[in-house]
């Protein structure tokens, strides 16, 4: 078995190189102007690993067969797909590469993009024995080092290394899977805090909603940064920059006032009758906080925010809390 994980990784680590040298060879001409308009430097490229699959579909397959490695391995490592007609073949063709790395650097699978509109956008490894996706996280090789006091936890490979660029070495993603209690417990093992930096769309949006208490029962505290009116973090350090992210990451709100205004959007405002309920909504969810205190911190943010009157918030919030007991 273990001499099988150590084969697998080598496989791994030439097909990675062969992506490289393929995106910086004769073919690699599509897809290093693909990169250079994602305005990746030729530094972060290599930084990464990123490389490219080129348009023969048997390409890699054939180089690995060149080198030696039997069909019954090469099987095992998600690299190629198989069919009754034409047999063994890549899986990834014509596409930008990506290596997925453990936290030792070790190539443990890929995820490819279609440089253009083409579908679908994304084509990742499967499981393998090397590739667990429910406990990696992409850029935590990097990250685990970047001593800062948060990770940022973003959707993907782009996001990651657009920040990672941008000096926000301590961005990492869960790869097109759902953020995961082992995730979190990995996360753990480096940092206290995390801020979410999901897409600003419904997806983005539901996806935090369900990270955050997987977070937080991890012990792990979580604030949420903004990204509107852009789409993602690479889209926003694109646009306005450095500085601006960095603004929008000191301004990330708490876990909490981020769900009371996801909550928000389920009511309907202007009817007295929807506003209502919303008010009894956020006193059931101020009940979360055991400590007075702490409960008080927010029932005056909450009521700032949606200019309520403390007290009024206060005694809905102790009438709930008493029919509870
Ligand atoms: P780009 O990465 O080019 O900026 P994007 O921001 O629109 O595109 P999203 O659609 O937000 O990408 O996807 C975020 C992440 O989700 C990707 O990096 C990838 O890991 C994963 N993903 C997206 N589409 C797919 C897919 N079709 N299959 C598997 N994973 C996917
Ligand atoms: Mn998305
Ligand atoms: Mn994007
Ligand atoms: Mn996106």
């Amino acid at each position: 078995e273990r001499n099988k994980r150590q084969l697998l990784l080598e496989i791994n680590k030439t097909a990675a190189n062969y992506f490289y040298y393929q995106l910086n060879g004769d073919q690699g001409q599509q897809a290093r102007e693909y990169l250079e308009n994602r305005r990746l430097s030729k530094e972060t490229q290599i930084h990464f690993g990123l490389g490219y699959a080129s348009k023969y579909s048997n390409d890699l397959y054939l180089y690995l067969k060149k080198k030696g490695y039997q069909d019954q391995i090469l099987k095992e490592t998600g690299l190629l797909t198989y069919d009754e007609k034409r047999g063994a073949h890549d899986k990834f063709w014509n596409r930008v590469m990506f290596p997925i790395m453990d936290v030792n650097n070790r190539v443990i699978g890929f995820g490819g993009r279609v440089m253009g509109d083409g579908m679908p956008k994304y084509l990742n490894s499967p499981e393998t024995m090397l590739f667990d996706k429910s406990r990696n996280l992409y850029g935590l090789n990097y990250a685990r080092t970047s001593r800062k006091p948060y990770m940022i936890i973003c959707e993907g490979y782009m996001d990651v290394i657009a920040m990672h660029q941008a000096g926000f070495t301590n961005a990492v993603a869960s790869l097109g899977t759902a953020f995961t209690a082992q995730h979190s417990v990995l996360l753990k093992r480096y940092t206290q805090e995390v801020r979410l930096a999901y897409d600003s769309d419904g997806a983005g949006q539901k996806a935090a909603l369900r990270a955050i208490p997987i977070l937080k029962s991890a012990g792990i505290n979580v604030r949420v940064i903004h990204m509107d009116p852009y789409k993602d973090p690479d889209e926003f350090i694109k646009n306005l920059g450095t500085e601006a992210f960095q603004e929008r990451i000191d301004a990330a709100e708490s876990s909490f006032m981020f769900e009371i205004s996801v909550l928000e959007k389920n009511y309907k405002q202007s009817d007295p009758e929807g506003r209502a309920s919303f008010m009894k909504a956020m006193a059931r969810r101020l009940l979360e906080f055991p400590q007075e205190l702490e409960r008080n911190i927010y029932i005056d943010a909450i009521a700032g925010r949606y200019g309520i009157a403390s007290e009024e918030l206060k005694r809905m919030v102790n009438s709930f809390g008493a029919s509870m007991s």
